[in-house]
Formats: structure tokens, sequence, C-alpha cells
């Protein structure tokens, strides 16, 4: 009985008053966002006076958007689909990383106005942090924004080879030109599906970035059992999607004991990261995992 009390303390945004401060989601639509779950989580279980909420803005209304929240005072928003790229010219500043993917996820104060960053590349290498990559070989799937920060992740994390794998080869070419200006090496090849069957062999690690798979069309893989099979016996299998869980993806590696990482973990870490920025201050992050992981097992 006590730790449902204290279980449903943590879930209810702090007490709003004159003085709360704000932050938000961007995106549209946002009512699907989990962020509002996760951060208001947090911002109870801190005791800070913040209030974390989804703010629906239109692609045709970003600009108008940014300036009346500089005029309320918003301190710092999360932005989603379809604003990642779009707000970049809005911005005083940009850090190396958010440069580097060419995509904001988080937006904070500045003394000019408003500075981005992104996340995404804290959160996906959060979950394989705990051993050493350098040498292996890395092979994505999908070549669409959340492959960036993969990318730029794994680059970071000391794979040799990061080999990337996509349907339109236009786009796989313009992906692949697009990191000559990025701060450090990325040791990048793109490749189109058909290659596969010589890529799987060699994959340390295979990520998918595509949302095939992704809830409510959860009975999709982007590969087939026998194709997974083809991966080494130690390989790894990381989807980004977090419903369901698992993925397809994942239960294929289950099957074929390899090691399996769904998206959770990542949107957790981005969170937190996120949270930390506009807080100045450390974050719980279990106080978030948990907050999210209790919404999607209902
Ligand atoms: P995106 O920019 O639309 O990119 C999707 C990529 O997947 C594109 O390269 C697309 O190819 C490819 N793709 C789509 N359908 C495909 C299919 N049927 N077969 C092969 N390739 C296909 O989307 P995104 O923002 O990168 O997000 C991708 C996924 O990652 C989503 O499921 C999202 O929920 C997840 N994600 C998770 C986190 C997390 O924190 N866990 C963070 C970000 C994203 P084309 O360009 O040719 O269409």
């Amino acid at each position: 009985m006590v730790s449902d009390v204290s279980k449903l303390r943590d879930s209810v945004p702090a007490a709003i008053s004159g003085t709360t401060k704000l932050l938000g989601v961007i995106g549209d639509p946002v009512r699907h966002s989990l962020s509002p779950v996760m951060h208001n989580a947090a911002i109870a279980h801190l005791g800070v006076d913040y209030v974390y909420l989804p703010l629906p803005v239109k692609p045709e209304d970003l600009g108008v958007a940014i300036a009346g929240f500089a005029a309320i005072g918003l301190e710092g928003f999360s932005i989603t689909i379809p604003h990642k790229q779009a707000i970049m010219p809005l911005l005083s500043e940009m850090t190396e990383i958010a440069t580097a993917i060419g995509a904001v996820n988080t937006v904070y104060r500045t003394a000019q106005g408003w500075g981005g960053t992104n996340t995404d590349v804290v959160g996906f290498v959060a979950p394989l942090r705990s051993q050493s990559w350098q040498g292996a070989t890395a092979l994505v799937l999908g070549n669409g924004g959340a492959a960036r920060a993969v990318v730029v992740g794994c680059a970071q994390l000391g794979f040799a080879q990061i080999q990337v794998v996509g349907r339109d080869p236009d786009k796989l070419q313009a992906f692949s030109q697009s990191w000559s200006q990025a701060p450090f090496p990325i040791p990048l090849t793109v490749h189109s599906w058909e290659d596969l069957p010589l890529l799987l062999p060699q994959a340390n690690l295979l990520v998918n970035t595509t949302p095939v798979g992704m809830a409510p069309k959860g009975d999709r893989a982007p590969l087939s059992l026998g194709e997974m099979e083809r991966l080494p016996e130690d390989a790894i299998a990381y989807d980004l999607i977090y419903t369901p869980r698992p993925t397809l993806f994942l239960q294929q590696a289950q099957q074929l004991r390899l090691g399996a990482i769904d998206g959770v973990e990542m949107l957790v870490q981005q969170g937190a990261e996120a949270l930390a920025q506009w807080l100045q201050q450390p974050v719980p992050v279990e106080v978030m995992r948990t907050a999210l992981l209790n919404h999607l097992n209902h």
C-alpha cells in the first residue's frame, strides 16, 4: 500500500502556481508523445517548480510559436516530427552534435535566444556502453532521421565500420555525402538491401532504425529469421522501436540467442539528458524509466 502511494506521488505533476516554469514538447501531432509522462514524473520526484506540457504546433506556425515561447518565458522544449530540422534556422546556436546529425531534438534558452542540441546520441549509446566496440562493425537498417543519431553514436563508440542499408538510392547517396562537415571521422559505407547476405555475417551490432514492426503493425520485421541467422552468434540486435515489446525483430534475435535491446532505454536516456540540460541538475533516470514502463504496460 505504501509503495502504491509513493508511485502515485511520483506520477503527479508538481503543484502549479504563479511561479511555475514551463517546459514542453512541440510536434504535429504531439498527443501521442510519451515525454510528458517521463518528465512530469521526474519533476514531481525532484519537487522542482516546473511543468512539462504537450504543445501542438503546425509547421506553418513554427516561427510564431517560437517567438511566443520566448515572450512567455518558456525554459526549454523537446522537438518531435516534423520540426527537428525546420527549427534549425530559428536558433541562435547549435551544439556540435546537433550540427553533425543535422537535427535538433532539445531546445534551451540562451542570452541571445534559443540554442539547439540533440540528445538522441546519448540515448542510443547508453545501453551499449557496457562493452568495447573498438574495431567492431555496425549494420544499420534505414537512413532516416534516427539513423543519423545512430551513425554518430556508433562513431563515438569506436566502431571501425558503420554500414547503412537503405532502399532509395538517391536518399542513400545524399545520406552518404552529408557527413563531409562532421567534426569527427565517420567510417561509413552505404548499401542496398540486396547487399545484406554479404553484410550480415560481419555485423557485431545490427540496428533497426526503420519503423517496420512498430505498433500497430507489430507482426512485421525488417528482416526474416532466415536472414538474421547469418549474423555472428555473439551479435546484438538493437531495435529503436519501443512498442510493442519485444518487437518481432527482437523476438527473432532472442530465438537465435542473440543479444536484444529495445528502444525504451534510448527514449528514457535522451529525455533525461534533455531535462538535466534544462534544470542544470542531475535527474532521476530510474523514476523516468518506471513512469514510462508503467505507461507502456497499460
Ligand atoms: P524516418 O526519418 O521516417 O526514417 C525511417 C527510415 O526507415 C527511412 O530510411 C525509410 O526509408 C526507412 N523505411 C521506412 N519504411 C521502410 C520499409 N518498409 N522498408 C525499408 N525501409 C523502410 O523515421 P525516424 O525518425 O528515423 O524513426 C525511425 C524509427 O525509429 C521509428 O520507429 C521511431 O519510433 C524510432 N525512434 C525511436 C527513438 C527512441 O528513442 N527509441 C528515437 C527516434 C526514433 P525511405 O526514406 O526510403 O522511406
